[in-house]
C-alpha cells in the first residue's frame, strides 16, 4: 500500500522533473560504493562514476565530488594493516590512501579530458568564518575554471574531536558552502527504507521526503536504538542540513546503471528530500531582521533600482562605504537620501570596497590585484526592506 501511494505520488508530483533545471551538483560517493567486500577499492565502479560525472560536465552541469575511500585505498598498499585499526594506523592509512585515490581520479578524469583539484577539509575550515570563506573562494575558483573539486575530510591530521566525522555531513556542509542545487549521496542501497532492508524483507522504499520528522528518523533506527546504523542516520542529518538551506538531496544506489545522468534527467530513482522553502526565507529573514549590521553602503539610483528588481549590487553603483567591516559582514544598504533599502552580506571588506566603489567589475582585478566576485553583494544575500 505504502509503495503504491509512493509510486502514485511520485508520478503526480515528480520532484525529480524539477531537477532538469539545476546547475550545480555535489555528488558524494560513500565507502560502501567505492570498495569491494574485501574492503579494497572497486576500480570498476569508480571508472563508471567518473564517466557519468564527465558526461554531466559535458551536459553543462557544475559538479563537486566528495569522495570517501582513502582508508580503503591505503589498505591496498599497506599489507601489514588490517581493520579494525588504531587512530594512528587509520591516519597513516588515510595519508597513503588519499594519494592513491586522487591518483586514480586524476588518471581517469584525465582520460576524459577533465581537470580535478583536491581539497582536504577539517571541521575548523567550516566552523571558522575566515577559513570558511577561504575554502569557499577556493571552491568557486575551481568551479569557475571548469575544474572538478574532489573533497575529503583531512583524515590524516584530524582526531575524533576535531572531525566533521563522516562524509555524509561533510558533503552536506560542502553543498551549502558552494550553494549547490542538489546533493546526491550515492550508497550501496537505493534509498531510505521505512526500516532497515538488510534486516526486514518487507521494508519499503520511501520515494519522497518533505519533512525530516521523528517518523522519518525512526526509519533509520533512530539514534540510540539498537537497530540504528550510523549509515542512514548520518544521511538524514545531511538531508536536514541541505534542505534547511534550500537545497534538495537524493540518496541513490551508486552501482545502478548510469544513475547520475538518469537522476538529472528526471527519472524518479532513490529517495528525494525536498528543500525547505520556509528555511530559505529564514536565511533572508536573518539577514534582514535577525543580524546586526557592521557597516553601511550608500548606493546610487541605478543600483537602488537593480536591488528593488532582485539584482545583485555591483561596485559600480556604490557611492560611499561607511564603517570598518570584514568580508562576509552584514551591511546596511541605503540610498543617497539615507533611506534604508536593504541589508546584505558583503563579498568584500570595507577597505577593498572603498577602492572599487564606482568602478566596473572588470576593473576590480587591476585595482585590488584579485577579483573574487563581480558583485559587491550577491542577490542571494540581499534582503530588501519592506516598504
Ligand atoms: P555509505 O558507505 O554509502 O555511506 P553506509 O553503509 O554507511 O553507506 O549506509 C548504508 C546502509 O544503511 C545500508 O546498506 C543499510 O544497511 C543501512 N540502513 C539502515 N537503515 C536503513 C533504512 N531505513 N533504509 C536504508 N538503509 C538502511
Amino acid at each position: 500500500m505504502l509503495q503504491f501511494i509512493n509510486d502514485l505520488r511520485s508520478e503526480i508530483m515528480s520532484p525529480w522533473k524539477g531537477l532538469e533545471n539545476i546547475n550545480r551538483i555535489v555528488v558524494k560517493i560513500g565507502s560502501s560504493t567505492l570498495t569491494q567486500e574485501t574492503g579494497r577499492i572497486n576500480y570498476e565502479i569508480i571508472e563508471k562514476l567518473i564517466r557519468q560525472i564527465s558526461n554531466l560536465k559535458n551536459s553543462g552541469y557544475e559538479v563537486v565530488l566528495v569522495s570517501s575511500g582513502a582508508v580503503a585505498a591505503g589498505l591496498s598498499f599497506l599489507s601489514g594493516y588490517k581493520r579494525p585499526m588504531h587512530m594512528r594506523q587509520k591516519q597513516a592509512c588515510a595519508a597513503v590512501g588519499q594519494v592513491a585515490l586522487i591518483h586514480i581520479y586524476r588518471k581517469i578524469f584525465g582520460e576524459y579530458g577533465r581537470n580535478i583539484g583536491q581539497i582536504l577539509l577539517t571541521k575548523a575550515d567550516i566552523a571558522d568564518r575566515e577559513r570558511y570563506l577561504n575554502a569557499r573562494d577556493a571552491l568557486f575558483e575551481l568551479i569557475d575554471n571548469d575544474i572538478i573539486p574532489i573533497i575529503n575530510e583531512n583524515d590524516a591530521v584530524v582526531t575524533d574531536d576535531i572531525k566533521v566525522g563522516d562524509n555524509d555531513t561533510l558533503s552536506a556542509l560542502v553543498s551549502n558552502l558552494v550553494e549547490s542545487d542538489l546533493l546526491i549521496i550515492l550508497s550501496d542501497i537505493d534509498g531510505l527504507y521505512d526500516k532497515n532492508p538488510q534486516k526486514y524483507d518487507d521494508a519499503q522504499l520511501i520515494h519522497i521526503v518533505e519533512n525530516i520528522d521523528d517518523k522519518i528518523i525512526a526509519c533509520a533506527g533512530g539514534s540510540g536504538s539498537s537497530n540504528g546504523t550510523g549509515g542512514m542516520i548520518t544521511k538524514l542529518k545531511a538531508a536536514e542540513i541541505v534542505t534547511a538551506f534550500g537545497g534538495n538531496m537524493i540518496i541513490a544506489k551508486g552501482t545502478e546503471e548510469n544513475i547520475l545522468n538518469r537522476l538529472v534527467s528526471g527519472e524518479p530513482l532513490g529517495t528525494i528530500f525536498l528543500k525547505n522553502k520556509k528555511a530559505l526565507n529564514a536565511k533572508k529573514q536573518w539577514i534582514g531582521y535577525g543580524a546586526d549590521f557592521e557597516g553601511e553602503i550608500i548606493i546610487d539610483l541605478g543600483a537602488k533600482n537593480a536591488i528593488l528588481n532582485k539584482k545583485s549590487l555591483l561596485p559600480v553603483g556604490i557611492k560611499k562605504v561607511e564603517g570598518n567591516f570584514e568580508r562576509g559582514s552584514i551591511v546596511r544598504i541605503v540610498d543617497e537620501e539615507k533611506k534604508i533599502i536593504a541589508k546584505g552580506i558583503s563579498n568584500y571588506k570595507s577597505d577593498d570596497l572603498k577602492k572599487i566603489m564606482g568602478v566596473q567589475s572588470n576593473e576590480i582585478e587591476s585595482i585590488l590585484g584579485f577579483n573574487d566576485y563581480n558583485e559587491a553583494i550577491h542577490v542571494n544575500n540581499i534582503t530588501v526592506k519592506e516598504m
